[in-house]
């Protein structure tokens, strides 16, 4: 059972809210399921954009995914460097296709697209490295576009502090929460929506130091759970 601290709003209503100031989320430059696991791989505790050049550096050196069976820690760590521990990833990566390949005779993840996305989500965490993140990363922000909701360290907080998942708690916890509460007509693009949605207003106005409340859209419904006064950013109006 997942226990709510507040109920300020549904998932719909804060979707639309934010909506209103960053416009709106549609899925583009979607990759194939198991790009997407590699990006996602790539992506921990690192910055879109180092990962994002990593991704492309480690499509040109490999164009076929299967030849990283054989590419040793050596060999992929300058390629994906600076990525947040690039010695671990390179060790992960080849483990990991290894796997995939073993279980499944061949590199393709088309399957998922048709499994209940409770028993997908658990097929990915069964792969080494694979989190509750990776796997709905795989799941919702590749071309398979299922209902599932990313749940980053960015939407977590802005969750967590909206009331909408528990005070404490982990990624698992706060993922299976904001599901639960998903409107059930919502289809892979409203959960890619609210996803970008909270992560973007997670970067700009909710940070982690200093939330930006009195500049927040969603500031008259926001419990502001675990944020203190002082820690509020300080917003100085201008008079014209
Ligand atoms: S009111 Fe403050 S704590 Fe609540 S979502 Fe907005 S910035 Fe975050």
């Amino acid at each position: 059972m997942h226990i709510r601290l507040a109920l300020p709003s549904d998932l719909a209503p804060t979707r639309d809210r934010l909506r209103s100031v960053l416009g709106p989320q549609r899925p583009e430059h979607q990759l194939d399921p198991v790009s997407q696991l590699i990006k996602s791989l790539l992506s921990a505790r690192t910055y879109d954009e180092v990962s994002w050049a990593a991704f492309i550096r480690l499509r040109a050196a490999y164009p076929d995914w299967e030849a990283l069976v054989h590419a040793t820690q050596a060999e992929l760590e300058p390629v994906i460097d600076p990525v947040t521990f690039a010695d671990q990833k390179a060790r992960q990566l080849p483990i990991l296709i290894r796997v995939l390949l073993l279980k499944r005779g061949e590199l393709n993840l088309d399957f998922l697209a048709t499994e209940p996305v409770d028993e997908a989500m658990a097929w990915l965490m069964r792969l080494p490295g694979v989190g509750v993140k990776i796997a709905a990363s795989v799941l919702n922000l590749s071309t398979m576009n299922r209902r599932a909701l990313v749940v980053d360290t960015h939407v977590h907080r802005v969750a967590r502090r909206l009331g909408l998942t528990g005070r404490t708690g982990d990624a698992r916890e706060a993922y299976d929460s904001l599901m639960d509460q998903a409107p059930p007509e919502w289809q892979g693009e409203q959960f890619y929506e609210l996803h970008w949605l909270l992560k973007g207003h997670g970067q700009s106005l909710c940070t982690h130091f200093d939330p930006a409340c009195g500049l927040c859209a969603l500031h008259e419904v926001c419990p502001r759970v675990g944020v203190s006064g002082d820690q509020e950013r300080q917003v100085i109006a201008f008079d014209a």
